[in-house]
């Protein structure tokens, strides 16, 4: 019984080098795709919902890899976040997306709001005050068209941090969305301590409206409760028509997600804010 305890250890203990062994392969890797060039963001389409007019764009972070191909973020971002890869991803993001929205701009298409998404450890360990300044600067994009989203567990996690990170934010002339809304916890003190503009409603949500009486019921007063905050309102991952009918109904703001749009490279979007702009 002895020697079979030691060598259930053994295997637990090989099992774990070998997962550390591959989150360690695929930290470095991470890093190379970022030097050599092999991430990508991908753009989609936010709809506002009473016009049906094109009025932003969320950047979406892709791994190109040459040999296994598209990479979702969320296999990478949790390892870039544990390795602090995040750091200069994070930037290159930021620095990409204001580049593209820059260069959209400049094409004469129509105005458009870029969202990017900033995880947790970008928030608090990086100056993501000064970071956003320089990109902002360096780039010409006009901070009122940069929205930033941030996650209930970033604002939860050091409140007072997150009060000071985003007023400063705030100052610089760009928006504040409240990402994944109803997944994190102490929900409503955010809404009301925090200086944001949008609040996205998870897809977890929309995803079993008509079928969820108690997903409709949600929705609804999560509209009601951002709009009673003086907040506007983004559903994600609406896929169907009746959720669409059921969200322009309950008077919800903007809308992204399948039934519009995937997520798509920015040459694929340019050709959407060409129609948009042609009519
Ligand atoms: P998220 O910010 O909640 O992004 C929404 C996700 O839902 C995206 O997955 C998008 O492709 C997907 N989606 C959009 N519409 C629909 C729909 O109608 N149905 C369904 N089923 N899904 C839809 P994606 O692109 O795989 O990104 C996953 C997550 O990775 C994001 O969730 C975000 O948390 C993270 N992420 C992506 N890009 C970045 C980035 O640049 N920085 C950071 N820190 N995180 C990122
Ligand atoms: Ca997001
Ligand atoms: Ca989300
Ligand atoms: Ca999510």
């Amino acid at each position: 019984a002895k020697s079979r305890g030691s060598n259930a250890w053994c295997f637990f203990h090989e099992d774990m080098t070998q997962a550390a062994r591959e989150r360690l392969e695929l930290e470095a890797r991470l890093r190379r795709a970022l030097d050599q060039g092999h991430m990508r963001l991908y753009y989609q389409p936010q709809i506002d919902l009473q016009t049906g007019r094109l009025m932003g764009a969320e950047a979406l972070l892709r791994w190109l890899d040459p040999e296994e191909g598209l990479i979702s973020p969320a296999r990478f971002i949790p390892v870039a976040e544990s390795s602090g890869v995040i750091g200069p991803l994070g930037l290159w993001v930021l620095g990409e997306a204001c580049r593209q929205g820059q260069q959209w701009r400049t094409a004469g298409l129509p105005d458009l709001t870029i969202a990017v998404n900033v995880s947790l450890h970008q928030f608090l360990l990086t100056d993501l005050v000064g970071a956003t300044n320089q990109v902002l600067a360096e780039s010409c994009f006009p901070a009122e068209f940069l929205e930033l989203e941030i996650t209930e567990s970033a604002l939860a996690e050091k409140p007072e941090d997150a009060l000071a990170v985003l007023t400063r934010l705030r100052e610089l002339g760009l928006r504040l969305a409240i990402d994944d809304f109803g997944t994190g916890y102490s929900s409503l003190a955010h809404l009301k301590r925090f200086p944001l503009d949008l609040l996205k409603i998870d897809q977890g949500f929309i995803r079993d409206i008509p079928h969820s009486a108690d997903d409709m019921t949600i929705s609804s007063s999560v509209i009601a409760l951002g709009h009673a905050m003086g907040l506007k309102v983004l559903a994600e991952g609406v896929e169907t028509r009746e959720q669409l009918a059921f969200l322009q109904e309950k008077g919800c703001d903007y809308f992204q997600g399948y039934l519009c749009s995937r997520p798509v490279p920015a040459e694929d979007f340019t050709r959407l804010l060409e129609k948009a702009r042609d009519g």
